[in-house]
């Protein structure tokens, strides 16, 4: 890996931050609050809350086996994305390389950035090849995205191909594992110590349930870490976000049950969409979703969202021409999905 300071925007690096009133006073608890031009009623809304929200990371910590120190948290993991342009590309300089169908974030907030975003394709059967990541990066790339299980595709990306471009690219790799607890394969975040070069991504907006909360992590190393403090808003986390995470972290035996349920349900639906004669192709999945090749995508798409059932149309995205996105629902929506699909003429 190149020095972190070679990588960061030399701007970002002499960044003085902004120093709230929560971040000079830290220390114990107080009996007068007089530092800043809070209103002294209607608590506990009237307080600014913690800028580094430090009892959240603590529970994180445990819960996901990653050092406190290494945890960022983000609204939504779409802080995290939009926070790793403004630490490390300078605009209309540098760029990014990434797989290709992925998530679309990283994409709009590469042209928000005014940052050249590198597409490389994946394979018919959505496989990444590491060699070919590596020879799209040149003296310019700061960063290369990859997300495993993979969104729109479903399909996990072997630990070995991210291992070889974490280790073959002296730039910043960002793994973004929204939804590897749907997955049978280990998560990197815990290995995030072994890798100085990668930033991994979670969300408590899939298995955890709490998309409105807007609650994204990003886990690396104590220094890149540093850099997102510098840069986000100071506040960027609000007190009842925080304080609703915390209740949402307290059963984690309740989110295992979800997981589980899911993915009996995931098990289930496969071979019953298999068998509709609208199918083309199911591909597999280790995600809450199956991606589907269907006789006529958008005509299906249509006919669904008349009979008042929501799916994704990804008819238009590279490589997934004809495909549906389908996210696992309860048993009851699941079900109702496959009676009219099995009812489409
Ligand atoms: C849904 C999703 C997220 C979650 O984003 P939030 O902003 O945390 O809700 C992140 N990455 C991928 C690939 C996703 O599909």
């Amino acid at each position: 890996m190149k020095d972190l300071q070679n990588l960061v925007r030399p701007n970002i690096w002499s960044l003085k931050p902004y120093s709230c009133a929560r971040n000079e006073f830290s220390g114990r608890k107080a009996t007068a609050y007089l530092d800043a031009n809070e209103n002294p009623y209607n608590p506990p809304i009237n307080r600014y809350p913690d800028p580094l929200q430090r009892e959240l990371k603590k529970r994180i910590a445990v819960v996901k086996g990653v050092p406190e120190e290494c945890i960022f948290l983000g609204n939504g993991s779409d802080e995290a994305i939009d926070l790793v342009y403004r630490v490390f590309c300078r605009p209309g300089v540098d760029n990014v390389v990434a797989m290709a169908p992925t998530y679309g974030m990283y994409e709009v907030c590469a042209d928000i950035n005014d940052v050249a975003y590198r597409k490389v394709l994946l394979d018919d059967d959505f496989r990444l090849d590491a060699d070919r990541m590596l020879a799209a990066v040149d003296d310019c790339t700061k960063v290369i995205w990859i997300c495993s299980p993979n969104n729109p595709t479903g399909n996990d990306i072997p630990r070995r191909t991210i291992d070889t471009i974490i280790r073959g690219f002296d730039g910043i790799v960002v793994l973004d594992e929204a939804y590897s607890d749907f997955s049978q394969l280990e998560a990197f975040r815990r290995h995030v110590e072994a890798y100085p070069n990668l930033i991994v991504l979670n969300t408590m907006s899939k298995a955890w349930a709490s998309a409105s909360l807007r609650l994204g992590m990003a886990f690396a190393s104590p220094a890149i870490i540093e850099l997102f403090n510098k840069v986000k808003y100071p506040y960027n986390i609000n007190l009842l976000a925080q304080q609703r995470a915390l209740e949402m972290l307290s059963d984690p035996l309740k989110v295992e049950r979800w997981v589980a349920q899911i993915k009996q349900e995931r098990a289930h639906m496969v071979p019953a969409i298999a068998e509709l004669p609208i199918c083309r192709h199911i591909y597999p999945t280790a995600a809450n979703f199956i991606l589907v090749k269907v006789t006529d995508a958008d005509a299906i798409y249509q006919y669904l969202v008349e009979r008042g059932i929501i799916v994704r149309n990804r008819n238009r995205v590279e490589l997934c021409e004809g495909c549906l996105r389908i996210t696992i629902g309860t048993p009851a929506e699941n079900n109702e999905l496959l009676s009219a699909l099995r009812q489409y003429r």
